[in-house]
């Protein structure tokens, strides 16, 4: 008992923060390569099975990072006074007992044995006559959408996906916008192929976001055996054999006069998970400007578990994607903390969930911020920052903000760190809209994205410590800082290029 008083007292960070902080220079020299090596070491440890979403190891990350946010004196930016924010992802399964297809008239069709879901939809009750879109789908020609409206859309496509050897087949453009009332695609697999995709279908879970709730399930997307479709079509005297060997030009459709189906998918709630974003504040020190927050984020999931290599190892550590990110977040929040004078601004230390699963954590984040939206005024974001050349580090969206003029200034006044803030090298990539930063610019916040690139270990067994290049995570991060300190210090907030403004902010919300 009394041993764990004297720790707690030792540990307590409001005392640090008491002692008065120190000059700028000695929180730089915080940020280190040791702390690195040590932080990582601990994230990307084989203990934490790769970080997966969900998973153990996961919580144990983001709580990890809890206990070092708190250490270092922050504010809990999470749930009920914690540092943890929970957001829920909830999962179904598509239900082939209960979902249903009646030919009015006419025979039942049967899910499983006539009909397969080519994608998970329920909640979904449609009755429509028939349309069949045959010909070459790569066509590319407008659809009539009028034509389109409130049918089932049966797609036979030639050449057919069997001839070209390829499953995936091409999805006719504008259908979708049409609003059919399902599209329906002829599969022409065998016996053991069909048994095996639904089966497939039957094992799928769902995984439903807070921000999708209620958007789930929609139009019917399933498959239906040739045979099936072709005793349908034969009793409406429209043969499926010639429709297949057709032409193969212009696309065409084609009414099915009488043939009326009625369609209900349903699914059902299978449970689901929670998943942590670990949320950590400083507070500024302006009493107007601290009303305003930056962002530092890093995803701390990774992909988990997969084939072993050669040597046996089989568990996707992630080092470089993300502890490296994650670790820089954590090292600019000790850094930032032990400041004498914290920036005017405030600032957000984030390591979000669910990149890896599809930008989850940060979507949420960014759409529950706990602040109102607009006091966000920027996102400096890490994923990957410790690979590949050693002088340079690629900052993704210079171009779309001042922000982008702002860091080559920082950069210029630090030639000490021997790193170059280099421009979007891979334009034609895209990486602007692949990782989290996006979240917060589709929104209306500035970003900046820190990024080594892609390497030959990426999303492999071997992303391990050994291979990270330590300097360059410390002097990247060094240089977050001195942009994140001058971010937090300027008179005005960062202003987003008028033209880019209008290309990647979703007006719409
Ligand atoms: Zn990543």
């Amino acid at each position: 008992m009394r041993r764990l008083i004297f720790l707690a007292f030792l540990a307590s960070p409001g005392i640090l923060a008491c002692q008065g902080g120190v000059p700028v220079e000695e929180a730089v020299a915080s940020i280190s390569e040791a702390d690195f090596l040590h932080k990582v070491g601990v994230i990307a440890h084989d203990s934490m099975m790769g970080r997966a979403n969900p998973s153990p190891g996961l919580d144990m990350t983001a709580q990890w990072i809890a206990d070092e946010f708190k250490r270092y004196g922050l504010k809990p930016g999470g749930d009920d006074g914690s540092f943890i924010q929970i957001y829920h992802m909830r999962e179904t399964a598509v239900d082939f007992e209960a979902s249903s297809a009646q030919v009015t008239g006419g025979p039942t069709l049967e899910f499983g044995t006539d009909l397969n879901f080519m994608r998970a939809s329920g909640g979904a009750e449609v009755t429509g006559t028939a349309l069949v879109l045959a010909g070459n789908l790569a066509a590319a020609q407008e659809l009539p959408a009028e034509q389109i409206r409130g049918k089932h859309l049966f797609i036979v496509p030639t050449p057919t996906a069997a001839s070209t050897g390829r499953r995936r087949v091409r999805f006719p453009p504008g259908v979708m916008s049409a609003e059919p009332a399902s599209v329906i695609f002829v599969d022409q697999s065998s016996d053991e192929e069909w048994g095996a995709a639904v089966e497939r279908a039957r094992g799928q879970r769902q995984r439903i976001a807070p921000w999708s709730e209620g958007a789930e399930g929609g139009l019917p997307m399933l498959n239906i055996r040739e045979g099936s479709l072709e005793t349908l079509l034969a009793s409406h005297g429209i043969q499926l054999s010639q429709l297949l060997a057709g032409g193969g030009g212009e696309m065409a459709l084609i009414d099915v006069p009488g043939l009326e189906i009625s369609i209900t998918t349903v699914t059902r709630e299978m449970g689901g998970f929670d998943m942590p974003n670990t949320v950590g504040i400083l507070e500024g020190s302006d009493p107007e400007l601290k009303g305003e927050y930056i962002v530092f984020s890093g995803h701390m999931d990774h992909i988990g578990v997969g084939r072993p290599n050669e040597a046996g190892d089989s568990i996707r550590n992630g080092a470089d994607d993300d502890a490296s990110g994650t670790i820089a977040v954590a090292e600019l929040a000790e850094a930032f903390a032990m400041l004498a004078e914290p920036p005017k601004r405030s600032m957000i230390f984030l390591a979000v969930s669910g990149e890896e699963s599809g930008l989850w954590g940060s979507r949420f984040f960014a759409e529950n911020p706990g602040v109102s939206p607009d006091q966000l005024v920027a996102n400096l974001n890490a994923d990957m920052i410790s690979r590949n050349a050693p002088d340079t580090i690629v900052v993704i969206g210079k171009e779309h903000s001042d922000l982008g003029e702002i860091m080559d200034r920082v950069n210029e006044a630090h030639p000490e760190l021997k790193l170059t803030a280099a421009d979007d090298i891979w334009p034609e990539q895209n990486f602007y809209r692949r990782s989290d930063h996006f979240n917060f610019a589709r929104r209306g916040v500035p970003v900046l994205f820190f990024f080594c690139g892609i390497h030959e270990d990426y999303h492999g067994v071997d992303d391990e410590i050994e291979k990270m290049d330590l300097t360059k995570a410390m002097n990247t991060t060094k240089l977050m800082f001195y942009l994140g300190l001058e971010v937090g210090n300027s008179p005005e907030r960062p202003q987003w290029d008028p033209a880019s403004y209008a290309e990647i902010v979703d007006m719409g919300g």
